[in-house]
């Protein structure tokens, strides 16, 4: 099995059923809906075409609706020409919307001179052109051009060192929300996250619409990595968002800062995704390059709950072959260097979820004839920590609950299973035998670990068996 998942982004290079359902048979365990693009409809309609797809396929496959947030543009160019800025030149940003001229450009903020200072950096189109701001002015801010270049219309403006007081959801991800939830999306991942204040604000609105959809923090700016323990603490997963991570930080900062947001996730027991230009050439080449190649196992080595693609997938030429060459690298990856595990976060606990899952660690380690650890889960919470806690093993999480068992597609290590609710401690055992087998995952005589909760409850393990596939209640 290959334990590490993929993401990959839906656009108009897959939007289709056809492509939907090769990059299942690829490897696809989540669709990405990018609200950056596109209507709210269009990505509802993309959702529950994925879901039709998926069914026919068998295969429990998460759609992940990304809210795009806050992201800053600059306005309009005339006739959509681009703009020379010169290195040394004065341009002046400004909120209102004008027709850009390489001396007034607008700038989608309404709190630009009320946020940024003098000597704050800005960054247009990827970071390609740096401005420096200078003063504040009745129209805007005034600034300095650093570093020149050619700007189009619509291009992306970081400000890395200022404190942007924009709210983390705009009214169209509160909308984007709002039919998500009517809809099932299974993730919503929240964009320039600032502080852990962000993620208590997109849950309130999930949870005031009756949702316990999980939230996924993206960490692209620097105040987010400033911040970031606080909000790993209050999502429910992560990504590293290094497309505009990239911007933010130094190019030699963005490889540290993977690390730092891995080890974090971890900390918190909650999955992690590495994002943006794993395999960035593929959008028009059908081979990666070599170093997109070793990204994609050193990501799988950092231990990554999932690798995501972008543009490879979305408007690439080649994604249904992204997904084929990310599942190959992982899988190679995963045979020839198995990656030092971490060690247990939470080595000491009272918490008797965290103490079964640590335990069912330790067993898989110790004893060379187990083949797996089954889980019984209602919540997805118990196969959530197993996955944690990274036990040399395949997990086998059966619920009955269909939302929860595609949630789990985004787990390392984690094979969703759905399954009947069992309530008697035979049953738990003969359910995981019959489910198991059925599915050729492991043959009779075999042994597993199986934990769950009994009488079961949510989030609360306190059961487990070391078991012979095939003796049944009386092993
Ligand atoms: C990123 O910036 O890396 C990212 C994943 O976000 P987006 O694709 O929305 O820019």
């Amino acid at each position: 099995m290959r334990h590490t998942k993929i993401v990959a982004t839906l656009g108009p290079a897959s939007l289709n059923r056809e492509t939907i359902a090769a990059m299942i048979r690829a490897g696809m365990d989540v669709a990405r809906l990018n609200t950056g693009h596109g209507t709210t409809e269009e990505h509802m309609r993309s959702a529950a075409l994925v879901r039709d797809v998926a069914a026919q396929a068998g295969k429990p496959v998460a759609v992940l609706l990304d809210l795009g947030g806050p992201k800053l543009r600059t306005g309009p160019t005339d006739g959509g020409r681009p703009l020379d800025l010169a290195a040394g030149s004065t341009v002046t940003l400004t909120p209102r919307l004008v027709k850009g001229s390489s001396s007034l450009l607008t700038v989608g903020y309404p709190h630009l001179t009320e946020d940024v200072a003098p000597g704050d950096q800005v960054l247009l189109d990827d970071g390609r052109i740096e401005l420096q701001v200078e003063r504040p002015t009745a129209d805007g801010i005034e600034c300095r051009v650093v570093v020149g270049g050619l700007l189009g219309p619509n291009k992306g403006v970081n400000f890395p060192h200022s404190s942007l007081t924009a709210p983390a959801l705009t009214d169209h991800d509160r909308e984007a929300v709002r039919a998500g939830v009517e809809c099932g999306v299974d993730f919503f991942a929240l964009s320039f996250v600032s502080q852990a204040a962000d993620i208590t604000e997109a849950r309130d609105l999930v949870s005031s619409l009756g949702s316990d959809t999980p939230i996924i923090a993206k960490i692209e700016r620097r105040r987010a990595i400033q911040n970031l323990e606080a909000i790993l603490a209050e999502a429910d997963g992560a990504m590293v968002a290094r497309g505009d991570l990239g911007v933010e930080m130094a190019p030699e900062d963005v490889p540290l800062e993977q690390r730092r947001i891995i080890a974090g996730a971890a900390d918190q027991m909650i999955p992690v995704i590495t994002a943006t230009q794993m395999l960035e050439s593929m959008i028009d080449s059908p081979r990666p390059t070599r170093a997109e190649a070793s990204d994609v196992a050193n990501a799988v080595w950092d231990l990554s709950d999932a690798l995501m693609l972008s543009g490879e997938t979305a408007v690439g030429r080649y994604p249904v072959e992204a997904v084929a060459m990310m599942d190959r690298i992982i899988r190679r990856a995963e045979s020839v260097a198995p990656p030092d595990r971490a060690p247990l976060a939470r080595p000491e606990t009272d918490d008797h979820s965290h103490v079964v899952a640590i335990a069912a660690r330790r067993i898989v380690e110790s004893d060379p004839n187990m083949q797996a650890v089954v889980c019984h889960t209602l919540s997805g919470y118990t196969a959530f920590l197993l996955s944690k806690v990274h036990p040399e093993a395949p997990i086998y999480a059966i619920t009955p609950n269909e939302a929860v068992c595609r949630r789990l597609s985004l787990a390392r290590s984690v094979v969703p299973m759905l399954g009947p609710l069992v309530t008697t401690s035979e049953g738990l055992l003969r359910t995981a035998d019959a489910l198991l087998m059925n599915a050729g995952h492991v043959r009779w005589g075999e042994e597993v670990v199986v934990v769950a909760s009994h009488p079961v409850t949510s989030g609360s393990t306190n059961f487990l068996k070391l078991h012979r596939v095939g003796e049944g209640a009386s092993a």
